[in-house]
């Protein structure tokens, strides 16, 4: 239970977690991986023409066919390109230039290209934006079959790339979004222009190495969706928090409150055990002592054997009815109870009982009141066990309420079935524990106080019992009597089902009241 609340409050934080991450930080990084994707696209065309006007320029020069190692074709893209000696003297331009601007112009770049970190094989870049647009510079350091070195510089038609490539490229991007490509000179390099409500969800990164000077822009195709989505999961990502809170709260709660039952039932088991122990003692006791005063001849008389014997016969008969208690409630605890369904007449088992509580009740000195009507319909049960039930319910009234002088047994047709009554005129049960007492192993308070024996299983075997033959007992304490007065001490009743038979049905008022007589002082 523990572990399962655990979990889920672990994965409840990671997914509110997860939630609550900005969905702006989300679009950040997806659009960075997806301007990624367009500057690996635009640097490998920029490579692909360098690397081509490299090759030829390298053959060129080995083969020293032609009067100039400028004099190569140029290829995609390059605009013009020269070529410096090992000291970095210009050798050649190519094409050669047609105007002095077109030198001056290349002078310029030559002055600003920074040398130093280049190596022979490796190539840089040089991005510049001026008022006329931008320009792009490849340069690079080879070395020629004489291990001369040599340099190589060209510009790339910046125009080129961005009428052609990069529309080639922007065109490639999923629906959702909207890529454009800026320099802070001129603006709007390519694509579309962007602001107002895109900008709260505006990516803005550099244009890879190479075109350094331009800067990639992308926003979602819909910015209000991704505005809505973003509020929602501000709202979703705390109420998760909550929630994953709460439900573990009620994990433990939960067992906690196992843990206690657990507890209270294990400190009424121990109880139950030392009851048990202590009721089997004291009659075990009596009849040993009694016994062997008869065996002996330690006693006065016929009169006081024949006592001796009684007392023997009335203990032994309570230890067999505890013993028959607690081997059915073991049978219950273990799920196994099984019950002998037959026709019977609840009238023959009210008398049983009462034969084996008589002695009990007289020695009480208990007047005895029985009420069977004498057309009770027959009903499907098991004799023992509904025998046991009325065991325990008189036992319980000679137990506690010995000192209301009366027990009232009664059984009566009512209509859909039976109903048997047992009430006294003791104590009483209070009503904060009247549902408790058919708990297993529950003793009342003023059974505890007045240290009346018990165990604590009779009514919860007496409430399994009616339940398994569909019917249930019920408490009643103080009592209202069919005049409608409150009287003292406890009416259990217990329910039975009959089969449906007119005969009678509708009276409950008009059975014939059966008196048993009373039993003698
Ligand atoms: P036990 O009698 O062995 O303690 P039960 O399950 O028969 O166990 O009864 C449970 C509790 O209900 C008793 O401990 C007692 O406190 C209370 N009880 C039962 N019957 C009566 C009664 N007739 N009058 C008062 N209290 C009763």
């Amino acid at each position: 239970m523990i572990a399962a609340a655990l979990a889920l409050a672990y994965y409840g934080f990671r997914y509110a977690d997860s939630m609550s991450r900005p969905i702006k930080a989300l679009f950040e990084e997806y659009s960075r991986q997806e301007a990624e994707k367009l500057i690996a696209d635009l640097e490998a065309r920029i490579d692909e023409a360098a690397v081509a006007l490299l090759q030829r320029v390298a053959a060129e020069r080995r083969d020293m066919l032609l009067p100039s190692p400028c004099d190569v074709e140029r290829g995609v893209a390059i605009e013009s390109f020269v070529v410096l000696g090992p000291d970095k003297k210009l050798q050649c331009h190519g094409p050669a230039p047609t105007s002095k601007a077109m030198k001056a112009a290349w002078a310029a770049h030559l002055r600003n290209l920074n040398w130093d970190p280049v190596r022979v094989g490796s190539y840089h870049h040089y991005h510049e934006l001026t008022d006329q647009g931008s320009t792009l510079v490849v340069y690079a350091a080879r070395r020629d079959d004489d291990e001369q070195r040599y340099y190589v510089a060209a510009t790339i038609d910046t125009s080129l790339i961005a009428r052609n490539w990069l529309d080639e490229a922007l065109a490639k991007f999923r629906k959702n979004l909207r890529v454009s490509v800026v320099d802070d000179e001129t603006g709007l390099v390519a694509g579309p222009a962007m602001g107002g409500s895109e900008e709260r969800f505006l990516y803005e990164g550099p244009l890879g190495k190479a075109l350094y000077r331009w800067r990639v822009r992308i926003a979602p195709q819909n910015a209000e969706l991704f505005r809505v989505e973003a509020e929602r999961r501000k709202v979703l990502g705390p109420l998760l928090i909550i929630l994953s809170t709460v439900i573990m709260m009620v994990g433990l709660g939960i067992v906690w409150l196992a843990v206690r039952t657990e507890r209270r039932a294990s400190h009424m088991k121990s109880d139950f055990i030392a009851n048990v122990s202590h009721e089997l003692k004291t009659p075990l006791s009596l009849i040993r002592m009694f016994g062997e005063m008869v065996a002996t001849g330690r006693h006065k008389g016929e009169d006081a054997a024949r006592e001796y014997g009684a007392i023997i016969t009335r203990e032994s008969e309570r230890l067999s009815h505890l013993i028959d208690n607690v081997l059915d409630f073991a049978r219950l605890e273990r799920g196994k109870a099984s019950y002998d369904f037959a026709e019977g007449n609840l009238a023959d088992v009210v008398e049983r009982a009462l034969d084996v509580c008589r002695y009990r009740l007289e020695k009480e000195k208990l007047q005895l009141r029985t009420r069977i009507d004498l057309n009770l319909p027959p009903v499907r049960m098991d004799d023992n066990a509904m025998t046991l039930v009325m065991l325990n319910l008189v036992d319980n009234a000679i137990k506690y309420a010995a000192d209301g002088g009366e027990v009232e047994v009664s059984a009566a047709r009512i209509p859909g079935g039976v109903v048997l009554g047992v009430r006294d005129f003791g104590p009483g049960i209070a009503p904060d524990e009247q549902q408790r007492i058919f708990d297993r192993f529950y003793r009342a308070r003023t059974a505890r106080d007045r240290n009346v024996r018990g165990s604590g299983i009779g009514l919860s075997l007496v409430k399994h019992i009616a339940d398994a033959h569909g019917g249930r007992v019920t408490v009643e304490s103080p009592v209202r009597a069919d005049d409608g007065r409150i009287g003292p001490g406890a009416l259990f009743r217990v329910f039975l089902p009959a089969p449906v038979s007119d005969e009678g049905a509708e009276s409950g008022a008009r059975h014939d009241v059966h008196a048993l007589g009373t039993v003698a002082k």
